[in-house]
């Protein structure tokens, strides 16, 4: 940012409550034959115990682990001991299956269960993910966890089709997992074209450091954070002076559950007012194609205008719609337009997460087009003489969420801040 040219260019701290470190994960099927299982443990998950032998495998279903959890765990924890739980794949409601995989994981931990094996709900063949154990990580991380793994859908549906024709199963798994004592910080990267006229107006333009490690994080979000700084270097080189600041912020923690632009709100709070619009590019490697407001229909006449006098940029009109979570999030939330740019990314829900995540899937004309959106709308917003009305109170922030269909999902992974 300072090589760029951008202005107060500085870290802002954060902390989480501690680190996790990935060490190895190994596995194999043993009974009723020998095959390798290729495995990544799940973010903020433990260790097998040592010298666990070959162990043996049984089934859950995974619409009880989503609807049912506790009967499940009154039902069937007591024999669970020694074993490895295998959730079956394709559940009803998989976003909610997956936020049970944290108190499922408690539970096993609790019955003397060795591993807990799951293929994600992304789709994509032959691959492994990997990603947190609960979206919103909570405030106390338990330290104490057995292990969970990621497999390949394949290896899935095979140890799954042997259980349900009642062969036994037995795996070979060795996993190890750390963690670091306390808490330790982390920095979202901030820097800023000061506005000439309203400084204290702001138009924030984001992505997000952060990957998972089985991949670089190309995608997610290599190609968001090279955007951004992409956009600034283009508005210095052009020697534009917004009226308004346009601020960029390169977030930390996304992945844990928007932990760093959540604590950018926070540290910022007083400035939340002068907010004008909070961009953040995390759909994909793509050209943009959308800029959807989440909400916020009293912007869509700007982009409206926006989009008339770019042609060039091929956008489709603004909706009001979502994109459900990124950091764009954490400002919906505060009630002001929190805007994840829609991106043209087929793709982009096998890489992320997985070891897909790599630069191959960069084109650089996508970045250029992404590049330019961003940096065409950011100083577009920060530039005109017309501005939205004010934002939304909490209450109505609700509102819109709830009717947007959005109050489920920000439930499901515990980001639905509203009281009744
Ligand atoms: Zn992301």
């Amino acid at each position: 940012m300072r090589e760029i040219g951008l202005q107060q260019v500085h870290p802002e701290s954060w902390t989480l409550p501690r680190a996790w470190k990935r060490g190895y994960a190994r596995a194999s099927l043993v009974t009723p034959f020998a095959m390798p299982i290729p495995v990544a443990a799940y973010g903020w998950s433990g260790s097998t115990p040592q010298h666990s032998g070959p162990v043996p495998v049984v089934l859950v279903n995974a619409n009880d682990v989503a609807e049912h959890l506790d009967s499940l765990i009154r039902t069937h924890g007591a024999s669970w001991r020694g074993k490895a739980l295998l959730i079956a794949s394709n559940p009803d409601k998989p976003m909610r299956a997956y936020s049970q995989l944290l108190p499922l994981l408690q539970a096993a931990t609790a019955a003397h269960a060795v591993v807990v094996l799951r293929h994600d709900t992304r789709p994509g063949n032959g691959i492994i993910h990997s990603e947190p154990v609960a979206v919103a990580l909570p405030e106390t991380i338990d330290t104490k966890l057995i292990a969970a793994v990621d497999l390949p859908v394949e290896q899935q549906k095979l140890i799954e089709h042997l259980l349900r024709l009642n062969r036994p199963v037995r795996i070979n798994i060795d996993v190890e997992n750390s963690f670091s004592a306390g808490p330790v910080p982390s920095n979202n990267i901030v820097g800023e074209i000061t506005g000439v006229i309203h400084p204290k107006e702001i138009v924030l333009v984001g992505a997000h450091l952060d990957s998972w490690d089985l991949g670089t994080g190309a995608t997610d979000d290599g190609f968001g954070a090279a955007a951004v700084l992409g956009a600034a270097q283009a508005l210095i080189q052009a020697g534009l002076h917004p009226e308004r600041t346009i601020r960029f912020v390169l977030f930390t923690g996304e992945e844990e559950g928007l932990l760093g632009s959540r604590a950018y709100v926070r540290q910022h709070a007083a400035e939340m007012a002068n907010i004008v619009a909070a961009f953040a590019l995390d759909w994909g490697a793509g050209p943009i194609i959308q800029l959807p407001t989440a909400g916020h229909p009293e912007l869509l006449p700007l982009l409206t205008h926006f989009n008339d006098m770019t042609p060039q940029l091929e956008l489709k009109p603004p909706t009001e719609g979502w994109l459900f979570m990124t950091d764009a999030y954490a400002f919906t939330l505060e009630g002001l337009p929190g805007i994840a740019p829609l991106v043209r990314a087929p793709g982009y829900s096998e890489q992320a997460h997985s070891a897909e995540d790599t630069l191959d899937k960069v084109s650089s004309a996508d970045l250029r087009q992404a590049t330019k959106v961003l940096a065409m709308a950011g100083f577009f917003l920060a530039d005109t003489d017309k501005l939205p009305p004010g934002h939304l109170t909490p209450a109505q922030t609700a509102d819109t969420l709830i009717l947007g269909n959005q109050k489920p999902l920000l439930e499901v992974f515990g980001l639905w801040p509203f009281q009744e």
